[in-house]
């Protein structure tokens, strides 16, 4: 999601005729794009925002900003205001469209100021002040406050979703595509309902459009994003309301686009429909993430998530009967408040009752609003990592031998791009979502090949292309 609000900035940025580069010490504008889910995205956030002075002192003109979800929170964007007052520009997730709005603002609000300091040195001359005020410039001042210019705009949710906005992919041939906004699960551990407010859902048309836009632009796939896409309910200009699936069905009938994902879908709301639509929709890859966050029923009633170990596994098990060979993947948190031994070890044989494909796996992090923040049965850090490294090792074993099952096999790979490990190595992932190294030309990004899987390692694949 944050990566898609950076491809949003950038290309309205571009739009206004800015140009990206790759050295933030010569930038004239930089942008910290935040995420509050977890403590640590925090912690570097100040970090990154600290190094950000040096280019200030240097360069007066610099403007430093700070969005995403952190500046969601009033504490954060107090903490910014006192401890970094040299900031110009603060945003909410609800006001990216406004950004080239609050840059001209601001330089607007620096004329002035430097209008005035002229007219006051002018003065400062003309009365023969002391020595040491004359000459006043506000320029030679080393970090100065942008206080009296600094724009801050953070809204709550209640506005209109905006559209048309345009965005600066980050790969060519692929794109994320926001299906709704905010989520209203309260998930007692999660931050994402108090910064990205309640749930809101595109207009079906809205969504088409811009899909077919995109597939003139030269995009294969979409990836559908919600912070529980299955709730996805959107009102079409007819007064009908579309579901989910009525979407992806909608989708299949695209020309251009080949291949459909979505994240996330929460296991509470997915339907049988859904399921079907795997089968029936061959644009649809067969690859889900669906998040357990613990394999504990007593874990998951106090995060609120609404289904129980057995209800997941039932739902595992549908998605494979349907589907055999799709695959799974996961959110897992480890050390929830109040997680016992006996709990935990839940998660663990659920780990390797389901063998995921892969998993995201999190150290539980207090998120400050949230009810489980308050819970007083905090779980010690050494305890936490302990327990996160035996799942660590289960998952990367899992991994392993599903990747392994690919050797052999012949595999439809859309070419994304040049692979980090070399100029002749193109990269790429199965319908999947397994990324697989091959050696290829570059005249061949964009195509969708069969690719023969040769090799296999933990987190990729290695393959050679078939004519
Ligand atoms: N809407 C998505 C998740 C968004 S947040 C969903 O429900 O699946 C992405 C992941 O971050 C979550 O799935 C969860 O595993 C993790 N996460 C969220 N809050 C967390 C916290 N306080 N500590 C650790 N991990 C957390
Ligand atoms: Fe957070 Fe739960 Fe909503 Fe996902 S579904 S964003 S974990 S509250």
């Amino acid at each position: 999601m944050n990566e898609h609000d950076s491809e949003t900035i950038s290309g309205m940025l571009q739009q206004r005729g800015y140009t990206q580069i790759p050295d933030r010490e010569t930038s004239d504008i930089a942008i910290i794009n935040t995420c509050s889910v977890r403590e640590n995205a925090d912690k570097r956030f100040f970090g990154t925002l600290g190094q950000l002075k040096k280019i200030k002192v240097q360069n007066p003109e610099f403007v430093a900003c700070v969005c995403g979800c952190m500046m969601q929170q009033e504490h954060i964007i107090n903490a910014v205001k006192q401890k970094y007052p040299w900031v110009d520009i603060i945003f909410g997730t609800h006001n990216i469209h406004e950004f080239p709005d609050m840059l001209d603002e601001l330089f607007a609000a620096r004329e002035k100021q430097k209008a005035s300091a002229e007219k006051e040195r002018a003065d400062v001359e003309t009365a023969a002040y002391p020595a040491d005020r004359r000459g006043y410039n506000i320029a030679k001042h080393d970090v100065r406050s942008a206080k009296d210019t600094r724009v801050v705009r953070v809204y709550d949710d209640k506005k209109e979703i905006i559209e048309g906005l345009p965005a600066k992919r980050l790969f060519r041939h692929k794109s994320f595509v926001n299906i709704m906004y905010g989520c209203n699960n309260f998930c007692t551990y999660c931050i994402v309902p108090y910064t990205r407010g309640r749930e809101k859902s595109r207009r079906p048309e809205d969504i088409l459009n811009e899909i077919r836009r995109l597939t003139q632009d030269d995009v294969k796939e979409v990836t559908l994003l919600g912070q529980n896409v299955n709730s996805y309910k959107g009102i079409a200009e007819n007064g009908r309301e579309w579901d989910f699936t009525d979407l992806i069905y909608a989708l299949q009938e695209v020309d251009g686009l080949q291949r459909i994902r979505f994240m996330t879908s929460h296991p509470k709301d997915l339907s049988d429909r859904l399921i079907r639509a795997f089968v029936e929709c061959e644009k649809l890859c067969n690859y889900i993430h669906l998040p357990v966050q613990s394999g504990s029923t007593t874990v998951l009633q106090r995060m609120n998530r609404h289904y129980t170990r057995e209800q997941y596994i039932e739902l595992v098990q549908k998605l494979r009967d349907a589907v055999p060979d799709i695959a799974i993947s996961t959110d897992i948190i480890v050390g929830f408040p109040g997680e016992t031994e006996e709990e935990f070890a839940d998660t663990l044989t659920l780990a390797e009752l389901i063998r995921y494909d892969s998993a995201f796996t999190f150290l539980y992090s207090i998120r400050k609003g949230t009810p489980a923040a308050e819970y007083g049965d905090q779980i010690p850090e050494t305890v936490k990592h302990e327990r996160f490294g035996r799942l660590v090792d289960i998952m990367n074993a899992c991994s392993r031998q599903k990747n392994a099952a690919y050797v052999g096999r012949t595999e439809k790979v859309l070419i994304e791009g040049v692979s980090k490990k070399g100029s002749d190595t193109l990269t790429g992932r199965t319908d999947s979502f397994k990324l697989v190294d091959f050696p290829g030309e570059l005249s061949l990004i964009g195509q969708i090949r069969d690719v023969k899987i040769t090799d296999s390692n933990t987190f990729s694949l290695k393959g050679e292309l078939i004519d």
